[in-house]
């Protein structure tokens, strides 16, 4: 799924449903100012229409109370002069005092016969003439000859003999009454029952006419103008383009005016009201868009967190499955590196056997000789015993057994050293004594330094000077240091062999030769280094073995060159019994 397309299913409703709320609270505002204005615009109309229906009222009871004046009861016949000035002062000082248009007094015929300036086309024709000729008041209304609109009310003038003498016509000029009424921001308008506007407050509405059956205007000429109808509530709304005096969107308040037979209307404007359920609508609006913010701010926190953690836990499922396998490989390393170590160990092992027996190779020569001369010995004395007991000289063959018994005494030893030298077991660390080390190194190599004219020079010490370590292996060690230094001598023209033996902590065995000296210190206790016929006469095994053995022991070996031959040191730990003696 991308990413917009769960916001705008979550911003989308909800700005249908602030809409929604919007217009709803926006609808509730309206109805509650359009029932303000209604009642507004009704009190506007009911005041105005009042204030006209007074008007008229007073025009009428002016015409009705004139009717019976005396000086106009004269005029009938043929009036004088002098009687019809009277009487138009009368009706001119009345009209004066009321603000009537005008007053006229007729004759039966319609004839105008005193009063203020008359109109040209006179009265016969007007209904309300008409009507007080028959003896009822008549009222009527309509246009002159000049286009003015007016007011008429005629009250019949009774002669001595009851009969209808004349009239008193009040006329009032619509205009003068529209007057009091322009100023008003509600626009005013009465329709006549033919349905054309005759009194307004808006000069552009006059001579407007209703189109029957409907609430729409039409102008007197032209084609009609865009006009539109709505109700909210019970309110009438107009929608007009009647010119900017009036209102483009408008509430329609009417009050019928039976007694004038015409019916009053009013025109309030709206947008007020709109801008007032605009208000609290809008801060809605504000409001529950603000939470909304709030709201979608959250959960795109919300989701961000999410997808954060989402990204996380990835990445750590993925840093432990690394993990997972570098531990796998570690522990397989682990384990052929064990491997390794148990061949090599093995290898050593091997190699320190092979030691063994490469060194017993060189020996076999001095070995054998050196078992084979008791072995004649013992023959030589068997044979002189016997011939000795033959001749009767028990005391000489038993000298000679004895001789036998110390020959054999010494080949047992030769055996047993032979023996221990080659045992391939793992002999247990204690107490050794470095001197019979020493000694019994010397014996088993005593023949290869006799037949090469070795000189040894090894002052025993007085006593056992004992160390921590394995007797056998300190053995191989020396008789390794022992042929060693034989091999370098080979050469040489002087041939010692100087072994020395110091007590103390740590103990110091020395062998100095004086051969030609090391070649190569630094190489000497690497496996495999040798200067010498390989596989004939070294295999480079010696040294590195003798090395290893004297490390287990906690001690250490070292080879120098001492100017005239090589010297190789062995330290040993000493026994700690010795030590504390
Ligand atoms: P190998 O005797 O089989 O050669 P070693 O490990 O015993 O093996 O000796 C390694 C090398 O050290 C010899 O080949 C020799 O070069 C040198 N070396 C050992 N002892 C002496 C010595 N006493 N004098 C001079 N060089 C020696």
């Amino acid at each position: 799924m991308s990413r917009p397309a769960p916001r705008l299913m979550l911003v989308a409703p909800f700005l249908l449903v602030v809409a929604a709320m919007t217009g709803a609270a926006w609808h509730y505002g309206y109805r509650q100012a359009l029932d303000e204005l209604s009642r507004r615009g009704e009190a506007d109309l009911a005041l105005v229409l009042g204030g006209l229906i007074s008007d008229l009222q007073r025009y009428r009871d002016q015409a009705v109370a004139l009717a019976d004046h005396p000086s106009l009861t004269l005029l009938t016949g043929a009036p004088r002069a002098a009687d019809r000035r009277r009487a138009t002062q009368v009706l001119i000082a009345a009209a004066d005092r009321t603000g009537a248009g005008a007053l006229h007094f007729v004759d039966r015929e319609g004839r105008p016969r005193a009063g203020t300036a008359p109109r040209p086309d006179g009265f016969a024709r007007s209904p309300a003439f008409r009507r007080a000729m028959d003896g009822a008041l008549g009222s009527a209304h309509g246009h002159d000859a000049a286009g003015r609109r007016y007011f008429e009310f005629a009250a019949p003038s009774f002669g001595a003999d009851g009969r209808v003498n004349g009239a008193v016509i009040a006329v009032a000029m619509a205009e003068s009454m529209e007057f009091g009424w322009r100023g008003m921001s509600t626009a005013v308008f009465l329709v006549e029952a033919g349905g054309t506007v005759f009194l307004t407050n808006r000069s552009e509405l006059l001579g407007w006419g209703k189109v029957p059956g409907k609430a729409e205007l039409v102008p007197p000429e032209g084609p009609p103008l865009r006009f539109g109808q709505s109700l909210t509530g019970p309110h009438e709304i107009w929608q007009i383009a009647l010119g900017p005096y009036l209102p483009r969107r408008a509430l329609q308040v009417a009050q019928v005016l039976p007694r004038i037979g015409m019916t009053g209307a009013a025109l309030v404007d709206v947008a007020p009201a709109r801008r007032l359920a605009a208000l609290p609508a809008g801060a809605l609006a504000v409001l529950l868009l603000f939470f909304g913010a709030l709201l979608l701010m959250a959960q795109e926190r919300r989701r961000a967190l999410a997808r954060a953690n989402a990204q996380l836990e990835r990445r750590v499922a993925e840093r432990t499955e690394r993990l997972t396998r570098t531990n796998r490989a570690l522990h397989r390393e682990i384990r052929e590196r064990q491997e390794a170590e148990a061949a090599l160990r093995r290898a050593q092992a091997e190699l320190v056997q092979a030691g063994k027996l490469g060194a017993l190779g060189k020996m076999s020569a001095g070995i054998s000789h050196e078992l084979s001369q008791p072995l004649m010995a013992i023959r030589q004395f068997a044979a002189n015993g016997g011939a000795f007991l033959k001749r009767g000289a028990p005391g000489k063959a038993a000298e000679n057994l004895a001789r036998i018994d110390e020959m054999a005494h010494r080949m047992d030893r030769i055996i047993r050293n032979l023996r221990a030298f080659v045992r391939n077991e793992n002999e247990p660390m204690g107490r050794v004594d470095m001197v019979r080390v020493v000694e019994a190194a010397l014996e088993m190599t005593a023949e290869r330094l006799e037949s090469d004219g070795i000189a040894l020079d090894w002052r025993a010490p007085p006593g056992p000077v004992l160390v921590r370590g394995g007797e056998v292996r300190l053995g191989q060690v020396l008789v390794n240091l022992i042929t060693n230094a034989a091999d370098a001598m080979a050469e040489s023209a002087e041939r010692r062999l100087a072994i020395t033996l110091d007590p103390g902590a740590p103990v110091r065995l020395a062998v100095r030769d004086t051969g030609p000296g090391i070649e190569e210190p630094e190489k000497i206790f690497d496996p495999f280094y040798t200067t010498k016929d390989v596989g004939r006469e070294g295999m480079g095994l010696g040294l590195s073995i003798s090395y290893g053995l004297v490390q287990s022991f906690g001690g250490r070996i070292a080879g120098t060159n001492t100017g005239a031959g090589a010297v190789f040191t062995v330290e040993l730990d000493p026994w700690p019994e010795e030590r504390a003696a």
